[in-house]
């Protein structure tokens, strides 16, 4: 398959079977903007979940927090955003676009014309008034990184919970950028998520844990289902790392177009709470209560894009094969992430008997699993569609299911048929998909 092609088809199901819409449609769309459709929140969520459990949950060293997308302006002045969260941009003289410096070679991408404007800095932060007077002191931003939020509260967190070096705080949220190439589907767009962990360690110790965050990172990946061979490492040069950072690595996958981001591990020094300390005048270092040392701990960041791990998942997901000359498609999503696990299929939907067993067995597996019924096509073509969504079980009513309390349970990958016993098909279905 082209891998233009596997894009277009990407793009396509996801429209097609409710994963991905582009926002505001009705309207022409809106530039870089999706949303997500039944499925596809069900498949984010799954997402986030699997992140939260694995970070917060699991662990006892990180907390999890929920701060405001609006923060005080002076917020951006500490972090650098104001001043340099910016992206050279150049104008091809010929067709009048715009492009971002440093993802063009010297030949207009669009026209192919070599007369580029000289480059002019652009502030990627989307901005906005508050209140009723649209003038500078009223200015505020849209957050463009969540990490932010995490720095200013970090008394807030300690007062509260107690934590010893080393200890991280994780959270999920909505970032926004006014990114000047969007593209590539919800890969790069100027609303999206974000998953960050800041984590807070002694100076001596940051460069070994950033080792172990960069594996842990990568790992956790593939523990979801990311072929090994679609996933590396890239770390960065020198003259790549931000001022501050001492060192940083991206987990990149492999898109159709191209190795990509997917998330940044980075040792970001002590920057951050000092600059906050600076620029607010509140103390946010941290005392070891054995020796009353005081110091700014050094911050490991792991910072992912929920909407581009999804996307990533989907690309992987994506699997084609012939069966008896027809093209099998199938989304072999992992079990924490498959939007739906169990489609519960009446054979016959002029049967009264038989949807009225389907109906109920679907009532009492809903409790335990996500689960659908359907009954709007023939079974081929009811089993195809749920193939294509990744659901991972299909179970069939038919009219021998009303002498003998049994049922066709299905294997999305395998395309295996059981006959299950109604009443064990509970226990069945826990054992194959929560084990
Ligand atoms: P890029 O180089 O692709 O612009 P970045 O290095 O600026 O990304 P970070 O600032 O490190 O990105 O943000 C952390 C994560 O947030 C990225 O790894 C990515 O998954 C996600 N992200 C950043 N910008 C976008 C965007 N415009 N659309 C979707 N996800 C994004």
């Amino acid at each position: 398959m082209q891998k233009t092609d596997l894009m277009e088809k990407i793009v396509s199901l996801c429209k097609r079977r409710g994963f991905i819409f582009q926002s505001s449609e009705i309207y022409g769309g809106l530039g870089s903007a999706w949303d997500y459709g039944p499925l596809g929140v069900e498949l984010k969520r799954n997402l986030k979940n699997a992140w939260w459990k694995s970070i917060v949950h699991n662990r006892d060293d990180i907390v999890g927090l929920d701060t405001s997308i609006l923060m005080h302006p002076n917020t951006w002045k500490a972090s650098g955003h104001t001043e340099n969260f910016t992206d050279i941009l150049v104008d091809c003289r010929k067709c009048k676009k715009r492009f971002r410096q440093d993802m063009i070679g010297d030949k207009c991408p669009s026209c192919g014309a070599r007369d580029f404007t000289d480059g002019r800095a652009f502030n990627l932060m989307l901005k906005t008034y508050l209140g009723a007077v649209e003038d500078e002191s009223s200015v505020c931003y849209l957050r463009p990184e969540t990490a932010q939020g995490i720095f200013v509260n970090f008394n807030n967190v300690l007062d509260t919970t107690r934590k010893k070096l080393p200890f991280g705080i994780a959270q999920i949220g909505k970032s926004f950028r006014n990114e000047i190439t969007p593209g590539n589907f919800t890969f790069r767009t100027r609303e999206f998520e974000q998953m960050e962990i800041e984590y807070f360690v002694r100076p001596d110790e940051a460069a070994n844990i950033h080792e172990r965050w960069v594996q842990d990172r990568f790992e956790w990946y593939l523990g979801l289902g990311i072929k090994k061979e679609n996933l590396q490492l890239r770390k960065h040069a020198d003259d790549e790392l931000a001022h501050y950072a001492a060192a940083c690595t991206d987990v990149e996958y492999k898109f159709p177009f191209g190795w990509s981001e997917l998330e940044g591990i980075a040792n970001r020094a002590d920057f951050d709470l000092k600059q906050h300390s600076k620029v607010s005048g509140t103390e946010l270092q941290y005392t070891d209560n054995l020796t009353n040392e005081k110091f700014f701990p050094y911050i490991i960041e792991p910072s992912g894009g929920v909407d581009r791990a999804t996307l990533a998942f989907l690309v992987d997901a994506y699997h084609e094969e012939e069966v008896k000359g027809e093209t099998r498609v199938v989304l072999k999503f992992s079990k924490e992430l498959a939007p739906v696990h169990v489609a519960v299929l009446p054979l016959l939907k002029k049967n009264a008997d038989i949807v009225e067993l389907a109906k109920r067995i679907k009532q009492d597996l809903h409790r335990d699993f996500v689960c659908v019924y359907d009954d709007t096509a023939s079974i081929g073509k009811l089993y195809r569609r749920q193939d294509e969504v990744g659901t991972f079980y299909c179970v069939t009513v038919d009219v021998q299911s009303l002498e003998d309390k049994q049922v066709t349970v299905r294997d999305r990958d395998t395309m295996q048929q059981e006959r299950i016993p109604v009443d064990n098909l509970k226990k069945y279905l826990s054992e194959q998909i929560f084990n």
